[in-house]
């Protein structure tokens, strides 16, 4: 058969608690939730949901996460593609992994679809470089077609993650598509050190280890980034035969991943 691979969806076992620092994103989520757990009680009250959520922020400021942790608090089937996987495949084998993937979450409803890198396939149709994107306007189109082909009762949600959401073909932002939008931004100093404690969880942290200064002196980094540093910070206690990780080990890390950085910026013009 062709490249379609039957969409399978996954079961998130992500939570709310593994998502820290997005405070004002958070009752939008937990409205989504509630829905998703009991659509019924919307729909008695003549309550709306969307079908459609834009999930807007930087990389690594956790939109994947955010995604994973609505699908593991409402205990529904995660669906998930990225929109980049497309771009270089052949023409309409996007446009029927998109198909595919709604038809069985329609099947699996209540049901959450995520699409990763919505701005992949979802640019304003017409200016590509040198034209002719086939398989790009394809896939885009198929994906307005099942949104707008399914209805407000089937009890799937559509959540897209997206860092360009000023290229997005203004079709996707129509009513009935994705007409809301949650934004993360990159954490500021509190919510960084709430991210912190998320992923020293499983670390065993010598006594002078001040989460609190951590977080001051990481201006700039992302979840992802938090996450990297809390790992590098354990790979140094491990090479240096430490048995609990310390502070001189953050600094460490810190330092290495903030040079790795400025080395890569040196790099890439
Ligand atoms: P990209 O745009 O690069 O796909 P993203 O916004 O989808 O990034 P995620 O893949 O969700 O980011 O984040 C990567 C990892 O960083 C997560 O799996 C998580 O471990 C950590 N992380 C990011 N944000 C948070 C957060 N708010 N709380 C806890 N962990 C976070």
């Amino acid at each position: 058969k062709s490249k379609a691979r039957r969409a399978r969806p996954e079961t998130s076992h992500t939570t709310l608690d593994d998502v820290a620092g997005i405070e004002s994103a958070k009752r939008e989520i937990t409205e989504i939730i509630d829905f998703l757990k009991s659509p019924e009680r919307f729909r008695r009250l003549g309550a709306v949901m969307p079908k459609g959520v834009l999930l807007v922020g930087p990389p690594g400021t956790g939109k994947t996460l955010l995604a994973r942790a609505i699908a593991g608090e409402a205990d529904v089937p995660f669906f998930s593609i990225s929109a980049s996987e497309f771009i270089e495949m052949f023409v309409g084998v996007g446009a029927a992994r998109v198909r595919d993937m709604f038809q069985t979450a329609r099947k699996e409803a209540p049901a959450l679809i995520f699409i990763d890198e919505l701005d992949a396939v979802g640019r304003s149709r017409g200016t590509g470089l040198g034209g002719g994107h086939d398989e790009r306007e394809q896939t885009l189109n198929q994906i307005l077609t099942e949104m707008d082909g399914f209805e407000e009762h089937e009890n799937i949600l559509v959540l897209a993650a997206t860092n360009r959401p000023d290229v997005l073909d203004s079709a996707l932002l129509r009513p009935g598509r994705f007409d809301r939008t949650i934004t993360l931004d990159r954490p500021h100093k509190d919510a960084r050190e709430a991210i912190l404690k998320v992923h020293v969880r499983k670390v065993p942290l010598a006594d002078d280890v001040n989460l609190t200064e951590v977080a001051a002196r990481t201006i700039g980094f992302s979840g992802a980034d938090l996450k990297n540093l809390v790992n590098e910070a354990a790979l140094t206690a491990v090479r240096e035969n430490k048995d609990k990780v310390d502070a001189q080990c953050f600094d460490e890390a810190r330092d290495r991943l903030i040079l790795g950085e400025e080395r890569d910026a040196r790099l890439t013009p």
